[in-house]
């Protein structure tokens, strides 16, 4: 990283998270790309990452959003401006629907049996597409908890239950079977989905490829991936979606923390502003280990640290990481990757106060787009 970067990043006040604009314009260019090349459409999974300070920006690039329900949606439809939203979710309430009739143009339904319930109140809107989500019963995700194709899972109607006689009004399918893969595992899914439901899409509209496309890693195989589109495109004659979340804002985001105390139990400990369970709670859950700026696995450089958070919880640790130079109480460390999947999943836990968002603008300079405190932790209750 730009030693720039850094020292903006340095600068700002500990915790916060900072979006790194000119990633994410980088992310952006390429997606829009892939839109450009195959006429596609890229939706941004707002699950993942749902910053509407950027949606603006995000908006000049692509077709639009994804939701998993009405806040979702209705956060796009007040922020994105004129751009389609999709929403899915695998059972809607009925007060729910009403409000996703009047801002959505494609609603996705995970069952037939929700397609039966809400399909008169649907049909009515002639102005929206409806689509179902499939289970191919294919996945490469090797977490359960990410795979929504283990046995008896309720993501998706599996081939066993498509009923092909209530298919009047439908659209569009949809499936969701990946998790940070590359385009020869899509390659390999698209392959589960003809087997098992090609049939059906001669008489689509469009499909829907789902999240969990790494499109903006390094190494991705981008001419994959556009190959996989136009072959469905043309073989069934598609519009195709795609709808990244991580990849939308991949390494286009910063968690700096401050060091606030150092202590040891057969192990170096440092006592950091920024909590695991409740900034970043895919550490413990997924569980995975963050990337520090300057930092080594234990052991690889001189001084290793424990780093925990100054919570309670006994399990609160982000890792074991090693540095060149011993860390001082008020040193600054800047995690990254931390756009993605840590704003949408972060809590006030313990009275954790809830760290405050930056944009690091293209030109260098930081903005606060928002602060918390104390009313945003009394207000949840
Ligand atoms: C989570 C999710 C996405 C986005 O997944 P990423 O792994 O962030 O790309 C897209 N669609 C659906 C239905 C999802 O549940």
């Amino acid at each position: 990283m730009q030693d720039n970067k850094i020292k903006a990043l340095m600068s700002l006040p500990t915790p916060c998270y900072v979006i790194d604009e000119a990633a994410l314009i980088s992310n952006l260019e390429l997606l829009s790309t892939v839109e450009k090349k195959t006429g596609c459409h890229v939706l941004l999974a707002q699950k993942a990452f749902s910053a509407y300070h950027v949606y603006p920006l995000i908006a000049k690039y692509i077709s639009g959003t994804t939701a998993s329900g009405i806040f979702e949606a209705r956060l796009a439809y007040e922020e994105m401006g004129d751009k389609q939203i999709h929403v899915f979710s695998p059972a809607y309430r009925d007060e729910e629907f009403d409000e996703l009739l009047k801002i959505c143009d494609h609603i996705v339904f995970n069952s037939f049996s929700q397609w039966k319930y809400f399909r008169e109140k649907a049909i009515a809107h002639s102005n929206i597409e409806f689509g179902l989500r499939i289970n191919p019963e294919y996945s490469e995700i090797e977490t359960k908890i990410y795979d929504p194709c283990y046995t008896g899972s309720r993501l998706g109607i599996t081939p066993e239950n498509f009923e092909e006689n209530e298919l009047e009004g439908i659209s569009g399918l949809h499936f969701h079977t990946m998790c940070e893969q590359g385009s020869d595992t899509l390659e390999r899914t698209l392959k589960a989905v003809e087997e098992k439901f090609g049939k059906y899409l001669y008489n689509m509209k469009w499909i829907n490829f789902g999240g969990g496309h790494h499109i903006t890693r390094q190494g991705y195989d981008i001419d994959k991936l556009i190959q996989c589109i136009e072959q469905i495109k043309t073989k069934y004659g598609l519009e195709v979606y795609i709808e990244p979340g991580e990849a939308i804002a991949l390494n286009a985001g910063y968690l700096v923390s401050s060091v606030l105390d150092r202590t040891r139990n057969g192990i170096e400990i440092a006592v950091v502003d920024t909590s695991a369970a409740c900034h970043m709670p895919d550490v413990l859950e997924m569980p995975y280990r963050p990337y520090i700026i300057g930092s080594g696995k234990a052991g690889e450089m001189p001084y290793t640290y424990r780093l925990g958070a100054p919570t309670c919880l006994a399990g609160d640790i982000i890792g074991d990481y090693s540095f060149e130079k011993p860390l001082n109480i008020g040193d600054k460390l800047i995690f990254t990757d931390m756009a993605i999947y840590s704003m949408v999943k972060n809590n006030t836990f313990n009275g954790m106060p809830l760290p405050a968002v930056y944009l690091l603008k293209a030109d260098g300079s930081t903005k606060l787009l928002k602060k918390f405190g104390y009313q945003d932790f009394k207000s949840r209750l």
